[in-house]
């Protein structure tokens, strides 16, 4: 049995009343899930409660220097109202690596994926069952100790809280606007950019704010050294489809590796696609976009699951992909992956775990 600890409310949120109305992130479920650790106790104090702030010494290490990483997943209904969650030994598991990169304790993925289903079981009724809606969970780990120096905390606090979402592609699936950034990067090679620490974030808002204020939905990020090589678009991973082939940057070390894109390779390979997974420069795409051979190209990541991309500005030269149309092997792509994930079709893989 499990050593979680519950204590329920008796006062419930007001529910949503329009899953089709709800915007990211802007409302939180009833209740949180905590744990501590401490270096002679490990994992411990782990508890679902009524959903409340956090109170922390200002001087806690996480506000100063940055300790925090975090997960993004989501959960599902099934045909039969079954709560579903995608992969999330995948998520606690990504969690650990990026805990060792920040000099954090690795993750108790068990308890934490516990933690996660007692809590699921408990807020059911918050999973929108609408089409495209999910309920959004966000685990963090936070550095706790109160001190100025700079060290690795002792003590940590991880929590999960999730959010109600509405459909993505409320106005339809259409392709996004993207900028190829040349100025700014994400990542370098030894840095942070393969694990999900939420200083990645703070340090892409300058960028992309200047992608959105041109017209652009997201940018297109390339490598730290060259400016040359294709990483990611905004918070996905990119593909790209040369007539039967599909291409996709390379893990490098400054690549986040996304279990969308993992699942999307399995499934494109599957289908019998070449996939390759290889450095790809920012002027190939280009330069066979103009051949014609650059038939669609599309993003992967939880938020979107699967983001067909139509217009690509690189230093002002634009290109138009598939006339700004959603692919064909995009949208397969996406009602495949979004129907394993609501338990719709057959889940050969085992990728879809019911609570
Ligand atoms: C989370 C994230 C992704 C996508 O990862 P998924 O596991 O597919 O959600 C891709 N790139 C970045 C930078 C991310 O933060």
């Amino acid at each position: 049995m499990s050593n979680i600890t519950i204590t329920k409310t008796s006062e419930l949120k007001k529910k949503y009343e329009d899953a089709n109305k709800l915007v990211f992130g802007e409302m939180y479920t009833d209740y949180i899930f905590t744990m501590r650790y401490l270096p002679e106790k490990g994992w411990h104090d782990a508890q679902i409660k009524p959903y409340e702030n956090i109170s922390l010494n200002p001087a806690s290490l996480v506000f100063h220097y940055g300790q925090e990483i975090f997960e993004g997943m989501k959960a599902y209904l099934s045909p039969n109202g079954e709560p579903l969650l995608f992969r999330p030994d995948e998520n606690f598991k990504r969690m650990s690596s990026s805990a060792e990169r920040l000099k954090m304790p690795k993750l108790d993925e068990k308890l934490a994926l516990e933690g996660l289903c007692e809590l699921l079981k408990l807020e059911k009724d918050w999973i929108p069952a609408l089409e495209g809606t999910s309920l959004y969970i966000r685990p963090t780990m936070i550095a706790v100790d109160p001190y100025l120096g700079l060290k690795p905390s002792q003590e940590y606090l991880f929590f999960i809280i999730m959010s109600p979402v509405g459909a993505y592609y409320a106005t339809g699936f259409n392709p996004v606007k993207i900028y190829v950034e040349t100025k700014y990067v994400r990542a370098v090679p030894g840095g942070t950019g393969n694990v999900k620490a939420g200083g990645n974030y703070a340090a892409s808002l300058l960028a992309s704010s200047a992608a959105k204020d041109k017209g652009y939905s997201q940018v297109l990020w390339l490598d730290g050294i060259e400016r040359k090589y294709i990483e990611e678009v905004g918070a996905m991973n990119i593909f790209f489809r040369f007539n039967d082939a599909v291409v996709t940057p390379e893990l490098s070390g400054s690549i986040l590796p996304g279990i969308t894109r993992k699942s999307i390779i399995q499934l494109l390979k599957d289908d019998g696609y070449s996939v390759e997974e290889r450095h790809i420069s920012i002027q190939e795409v280009f330069d066979r976009a103009k051949k014609g051979e650059l038939l669609e190209a599309f993003g992967t990541g939880t938020a979107a699951v699967v983001s067909p991309v139509g217009i690509l500005n690189w230093n002002d030269e634009v290109i138009e992909i598939n006339e700004n149309k959603t692919g064909e092997l995009t949208l397969k792509m996406f009602k495949h992956l979004t129907g394993i994930q609501t338990g719709q079709i057959d889940d050969k893989y085992g990728w879809s775990l019911k609570i």
